[in-house]
């Protein structure tokens, strides 16, 4: 097994394409030192290293010291220096990097190499007393707290305290004399804390870094992001040894970030940001604000010139948008990382469309790369524009730098640990810091908004925001933050933590007070990507709606239909005259509380002209798209009132006594509701209530016809178990859809099918499908009875279950993706099943799952007809079903190249 891979000048071990193996900053750096471009030698430790550092209890393979060693010394051989050495010593640094981005989620180490002797030889070296004592406090820092776990604070409090002794304000400031007296303090609080002097030895020092990389893979803040990116599937993090090259040893070096385009607009302009006299993490970390990329262009051209060359080099080399890290010393360029950038899902669409056009991607290409988050958080709020300009400005608190646009409204909290308990108890929140560092992540994640008072558009808090699609600002500098008395003040104002506050990542605003947002109109780029999606894809996508206001927003969407209307929604509110949704609920829970069949009747005439009035509303804005009315699903007793006070108040509504009430609720009770009376079983035990409801569906569906607006009614039965028992809800169905029909001699065509909600009912589709015309699968119930896992109850332990480091026993939340093993083999059965029966069976899911991606790719696997998502993922719906038949057609092409070498 070959577990480390050499780069150096113009030659590598690894390739491009290995970074499962290498890690992307690996994979990057083999390649780009491949293609000719300046890049310091060094090698990577690869992945499956890592795989078999935590497979055997933290034990290196037993060959990797030998091959660390010889990898070692040719890399001291090329560069002509010795890692230790007391004249020109070799410096490395030390380097995380798995197969997915995670921004500052794992560990780093740089200046590698140093102790007391090789920093005289670096000084000598580089003539340059200062930098080589700044250069070894750096690295002094880095290892205490990264590989020994030396609290940060403790480390940097010592760095101030000098700096203040000194009257002195940056870093840059400092003279040797102040890192040395530094460097001893630092050397004193290690031993003080271990017992033990800080390793000299170069070699123990490497091994440390390496042990703390890895180490880092398991490390709190990269299992957070793992989990809330859903990154499943990695062996683990390569480690990068790499040859130092400095950015701080004066004004003609500095270190940078840059993007080959605009990752918040996607616009095609050379982005990015610069420090002068700066080591590689000070960008990162945000702790200075940086220059622009063209203030480069004016003090360095000739660097700026190779580096507007080099940007073009990598972007057609990887067809994508590419986020550099590189670094000048002494006027000499040096590429450190090539990656592909995270973008905004503004600028996903508007790149992903640009280089179509280019012709630097495909079409197909194009639509792969877009992810459903970028879709979802593409209608991210922006402040209402209709809001006076005058009062917004009124209410202005600070500015900073726009890194993520969208908007964001919430309570002000200072720490991410407080953010994480506000957002528990379902307060938003805006997580406000001077700086954020990867272990805020957890808060920056529940937090609506970011703001930091530091940083530029690629410091940490940027980046990990915008891959999110979250609002976020940094560099508000002119923000005061007293973060332990939990305010910040600025222009004399001050917020205080709970204090309401509203960013505006659009242009960089801070407003105090809650901004009424609005929902912004999505890029030119998202229709025409769009467009080409649709004509990719041959699964249907329709909405689950129960109002019209609904199904037309779903139109807007994209939606051919309606693939799940839950009538029952209709019962307790009206949505077109709220005013009447008294009315209506106290028909209904007259219905429920009813002895007698009559009685029922009498409740369900009332209820009959808004049901009709509902589905009318729902026609119309359906007009010619097919409409599956689902009927009553949920158990009685979640109509009625539990509480005394409210039961009295039913009971003289309705003039009955409160003791019948509570006895009928007591009635009512179910141990299991769930599975107790509920679904068709209703309409088998109240047929009056199917009749009723049949008679509003199809009473509204003709009147719509008469007045030439098309109707495709489908009307569904829930939670079917059996073909009898839907044979009687069909019969049932019929006879009062067909005498109201021949009645009206308005010819009118309707279907009658049933939801898969139950494992029996997917086992006996073939007999079911005898009488329906169709099936959708209720895949949250179908879930829920399949696993046996309460939809309800499940929140509280599902997440170790889906946690990597707890339990792992899934992927993914069943829930919200479908489980493809047990559930989707159920669903497979059904539909192979039920169209032996009926060959034409048409078959859709309305669950949850129908707007998910990865479950939208299986129902198109499975040969559905359409999948129903909830208005606003339509889109991605649309959008997984192009790449669905994408990844087909690219899986049969590498089916056939394979049949053929063979
Ligand atoms: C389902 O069970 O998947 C479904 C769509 O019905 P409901 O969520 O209303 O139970
Ligand atoms: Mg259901």
């Amino acid at each position: 097994m070959k577990y480390v891979y050499f780069f150096g000048a113009g030659k590598a071990d690894g390739t491009g394409d290995m970074k499962d193996l290498l890690g992307g900053k690996g994979a990057g750096l083999a390649e780009m030192t491949r293609i000719g471009l300046p890049v310091p030698a060094g090698f990577t430790i690869t992945t499956e290293a890592c795989d078999y550092f935590f497979k055997h209890g933290r034990k290196y393979p037993k060959q990797l010291r030998a091959d660390v060693a010889k990898n070692l010394a040719r890399l001291e051989k090329l560069t002509r220096k010795k890692l230790g050495d007391a004249k020109d010593p070799l410096l490395v640094s030390v380097r995380s990097g798995s197969a997915r981005s995670m921004p500052g989620m794992m560990e780093t180490i740089l200046n590698l190499g140093l102790n007391d002797k090789s920093v005289e030889g670096l000084a000598k070296a580089t003539n340059n007393d200062r930098f080589a004592y700044d250069a070894y406090r750096r690295f002094v820092q880095m290892y205490s707290s990264v590989v020994i776990g030396l609290p940060k604070e403790e480390l940097e409090e010592r760095l101030r305290a000098m700096k203040k002794k000194r009257g002195l304000k940056d870093d840059t400031q400092v003279p040797a004399e102040g890192w040395r007296e530094l460097l001893g303090e630092y050397k004193a609080y290690f031993k003080q804390k271990t017992g033990k002097n800080f390793p000299e030895d170069p070699v123990e020092q490497l091994w440390g870094a390496i042990g703390a990389v890895f180490e880092s893979w398991m490390g709190e803040k990269a299992v957070t992001y793992r989990r809330v990116e859903k990154i499943t599937g990695l062996l683990g993090t390569a480690v990068n040894v790499v040859q130092m090259v400095f950015g701080n040893t004066g004004d003609n070096s500095g270190t940078g970030v840059c993007f080959t385009r605009d990752p918040s607009t996607g616009e095609k302009t050379f982005f990015g940001d610069f420090l002068l006299n700066a080591q590689g993490e000070d960008v990162v970390a945000g702790i200075r604000t940086p220059m622009h990329l063209s203030e480069l262009k004016t003090r360095m051209p000739k660097v700026y010139q190779q580096l507007e060359k080099v940007r073009q080099t990598l972007e057609k080399h990887y067809r994508d948008m590419q986020d550099m890290e590189f670094t000048v010393e002494s006027g000499k360029l040096y590429m450190l990382q090539t990656r592909t950038g995270k973008r905004s899902p503004g600028a996903a669409f508007r790149m992903a469309v640009d280089m179509a056009n280019e012709k630097l991607i495909s079409i197909e290409e194009a639509l792969e790369r877009i992810k459903p988050e970028d879709i979802e958080r593409l209608f991210y709020p922006v402040i209402d524009p209709k809001l006076a300009r005058a009062e917004l400005s009124n209410r202005k608190f600070a500015e900073g730098i726009n890194a993520v646009p969208g908007a964001a409204v919430g309570k002000a909290v200072f720490t991410a640990e407080e953010a994480e308990h506000w957002a528990e108890r379902g307060e938003k929140v805006i997580l406000v810091r001077r700086e954020t560092s990867p272990e805020d992540v957890g808060g920056m994640y529940v937090a609506q908004g970011i703001l930091t008072a530091t940083g530029g558009k690629t410091s940490h808090a940027a980046v990990v925001a915008r891959g999110w699609g979250k609002c976020c600002i940094v560099g508000a500098e002119k923000i005061d933050i007293d973060a332990a008395a939990k305010k910040m003040s600025s222009n004399g104002h001050v917020v205080r933590q709970g204090d309401w506050i509203t960013l505006d990542g659009g242009d960089g605003t801070v407003y105090s007070g809650e901004i009424e947002l609005a929902r912004p109109e999505p890029p030119e780029a998202y229709e025409t990507l769009m467009k080409w999606a649709d004509k990719v894809r041959t699964l249907g996508v329709r909405t689950n709606a129960d109002t019209p206001q609904d199904a037309r927003a779903a139109r807007g969407m994209g939606a051919e239909g309606i693939g799940l209307c839950r009538t029952e929604h209709m019962f307790f509110k009206d949505f077109e005259q709220p005013e009447k949704s008294a009315e209506r609920q106290q028909a209904i829970q007259e219905m429920i509380l009813a002895d007698t069949s009559e009685a029922r009747r009498t409740a369900l005439a009332k209820l009959l002209p808004f049901q009709r009035r509902d589905f009318i509303g729902i026609f119309e804005a359906m007009n010619g798209l097919p409409v599956t009315i689902r009927l009553i699903d949920p158990p009685l007793h979640e109509f009625v009132p539990h509480d005394p006070a409210k039961q009295a108040e039913l009971a003289k509504k309705i003039g009955i006594s409160v003791e019948q009430v509570a006895r009928r609720v007591e009635q009512l009770h179910e141990a299991n509701p769930m599975l107790g009376h509920r679904g068709c079983r209703l309409s088998i035990t109240y047929p009056e209530i199917l009749e009723m409801q049949v008679r509003a569906i199809i009473e509204a569906a003709i009147d719509c016809q008469k007045r030439g607006i098309k109707v495709l009614p489908e009307i569904m039965h829930p939670l079917t178990l059996d073909k009898k028992e839907l044979k009687i809800l069909e019969t049932g169905t019929r006879k009062v859809a067909d005498e109201i029909i021949s009645e009206s001699k308005v010819k009118l065509e309707y279907l009658v099918g049933t939801m898969i909600e139950l494992p029996r009912a997917a086992l006996m589709a073939a007999e079911i499908a005898e009488v329906a015309e169709f099936f959708s699968f209720g895949t949250n119930d179908l879930t829920q009875t399949t696993m046996g896992l309460s939809r309800d109850d499940a929140g509280r332990f599902l997440p170790e279950y889906v946690d990597e480091r707890k339990a792992a026993i899934f992927k993914a939340d069943p829930f919200q993706t479908l489980d493809t093993d047990g559930v989707g083999m159920l669903m497979r059965w059904a539909i192979e099943q039920g169209r032996k029966t009926r060959p034409k069976l048409k078959v859709g899911i309305c669950g949850e799952h129908g707007g998910d991606g990865d479950s939208v790719r299986f129902c198109y696997q499975l040969g559905m007809n359409y999948v129903s998502a909830s208005p606003f993922r339509v889109p991605i719906a649309r959008l997984a079903a192009a790449q669905a038949v994408i990844e087909e057609k690219s899986l049969k092409k590498t089916a056939k190249k394979r049949s053929k070498a063979k």
